[in-house]
């Protein structure tokens, strides 16, 4: 992303690409009102701030659409720059005249998130919210949702803040005994920095071990159902999307790369991985083909393990079971066996296999909502209340090797390392929140943040 060019107004097609009843333009920048008041119909050029207007758009003298337009005025904008918005009609051929114009006008097209880029080096927002705002869209999910607008009203961020405030008070102080060095004399109480160390350790290690529970939030649990053919797979899937009524099918055309079904239990969405193989080609374990059979497993958080007991006895059962957890299930992932069919078997007849996993009836619906209950314990919901919550890799990655630094510190302490060299220590530390919190940044971070984003956000 080019950082140069800040001077530009900016524009882009706000709304999702396509037909729709109404498409949103959005100008940013100190050619905003000029620009979009050479082809409206209007003298928006006096416009008071947060104001609409109502008119028509020209293009070489013939009428191009009706819009709405909504100025606001810098600071007072998302931006922090004079922002035009304009509502047109979604015809994509509107949109697309309407775009061309403003640029013939002097307008540049935006790259990806340069105007949240904008909000962020005008210091509207600082960048674990300006990132939030990419979460805030693509949130799938009640508690996806709740989360990101914690993150986007600062709640992650000014804990952090304040952590990191209280370690540069410290190194304020190390780095003054720096300038004394000959007087050894120590500002800068070790005691106190001991103890601060600490306290910022178990926030930073907490707020690490948040993130699974965040990435599940955000991104939903990724189960897989594997069993062999005619085991009653997708009777299940199907019974279960019926289960629960908010179901969000269809999700091709999102970045996930395979299609997916997906449920929605008390908040937390559950992902079906590569559901498509079971409902069209009636794909099993044997013969989906070996390595995208256990692609699918191993993506997978939970793995239900599919047996038809009208096909096998107790003994084969219990060995499958065991040989399947054996090759195929990692120590960190929930694995349940499922009995199916138990309306055609006598259960007298299977029950060592009760400790083993739970007795079910896909095309009966009998039990599932014991196996929703165990979906909603593999992924220990109860921890998360009124706590914050790490969903971003960026920012996890970045609190692993704060933690790393923080040991450093502590190492330097015990060793009772020089000042200059605790200093530096502490200084790396400090960096390292910054870059969460958007006090520390450079170029390439910021385009890797922003990259990620779509234009017009
Ligand atoms: P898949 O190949 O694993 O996807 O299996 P299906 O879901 O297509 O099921 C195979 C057959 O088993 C179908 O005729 C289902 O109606 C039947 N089936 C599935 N679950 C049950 C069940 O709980 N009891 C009985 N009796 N039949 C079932």
């Amino acid at each position: 992303m080019n950082f140069q060019n800040q001077e530009d107004t900016i524009c882009a097609l706000s709304s999702p690409a396509g037909k729709g009843a109404i498409s949103l333009i959005r100008l940013s920048g100190g050619h905003a009102l000029q620009i979009v008041n050479s082809v409206f119909s209007g003298d928006i050029l006096q416009a008071a701030s947060h104001t609409a207007h109502f008119g028509r758009i020209y293009r070489n003298n013939e009428i191009l659409d009706e819009v709405l337009l909504t100025v606001f005025r810098g600071p007072a904008s998302f931006t922090g720059e004079d922002t035009v918005e304009i509502a047109c009609h979604g015809s994509v051929y509107i949109q697309q005249q309407l775009l061309e114009l403003l640029l013939e006008k002097g307008a540049r097209l935006a790259g990806p998130g340069e105007f949240s880029l904008r909000a962020y080096l005008n210091g509207k927002m600082d960048l674990s919210q300006t990132e939030a705002i990419a979460d805030l869209i693509s949130a799938g999910s009640k508690a996806a949702h709740r989360l990101a607008m914690q993150q986007m009203r600062g709640g992650f961020s000014k804990e952090l803040q304040e952590l990191r405030q209280s370690l540069l008070d410290f190194a304020s102080l190390v780095e003054l005994e720096l300038d004394f060095s000959e007087e050894d004399v120590e500002f800068a109480d070790r005691t106190q920095l001991v103890k601060l160390v600490n306290e910022i350790k178990r926030k930073v290690n907490s707020l690490e071990n948040s993130f699974q529970l965040g990435n599940v939030i955000k991104n939903g649990v990724p189960v897989a159902i594997v069993g062999a053919p005619n085991a009653g797979k997708s009777t299940l899937l199907n019974a279960l999307l019926k289960e629960e009524k908010a179901i969000v099918s269809d999700i091709a055309g999102t970045t996930r790369d395979v299609i997916e079904d997906t449920i929605v239990l008390t908040g937390i969405e559950f992902r079906f991985i590569d559901t498509a193989g079971i409902r069209e080609t009636k794909d099993s374990i044997e013969n989906m083909g070996i390595e995208r059979a256990y692609k699918q497993i191993s993506n997978a958080q939970i793995v239900l393990l599919l047996i038809d007991l009208s096909e096998t006895d107790e003994k084969t059962a219990l060995e499958q079971i065991a040989k399947f957890r054996e090759r195929s299930i990692r120590k960190e992932q929930t694995f349940l066996p499922l009995f199916n069919k138990t309306d055609r078997i006598n259960r007298a007849d299977f029950e060592r296999l009760s400790t083993e996993g739970l007795f079910i009836s896909a095309k009966g619906q009998i039990n599932l909502d014991r196996l929703i209950e165990r979906l909603l314990q593999a992924v220990h919901l109860d921890e998360s209340e009124n706590e914050l919550i790490v969903t971003n890799v960026r920012h996890y990655e970045i609190l692993k090797k704060c933690t790393l630094s923080l040991g450093k510190i502590e190492e330097g302490l015990n060793a009772q390392l020089p000042g200059d060299l605790l200093a530096l220590d502490i200084r790396e530390t400090l960096d390292l929140l910054g870059q969460i919190t958007g006090n520390v940044s450079n170029d390439e971070l910021l385009g890797n943040i922003f990259a990620n984003f779509c234009i017009g956000k």
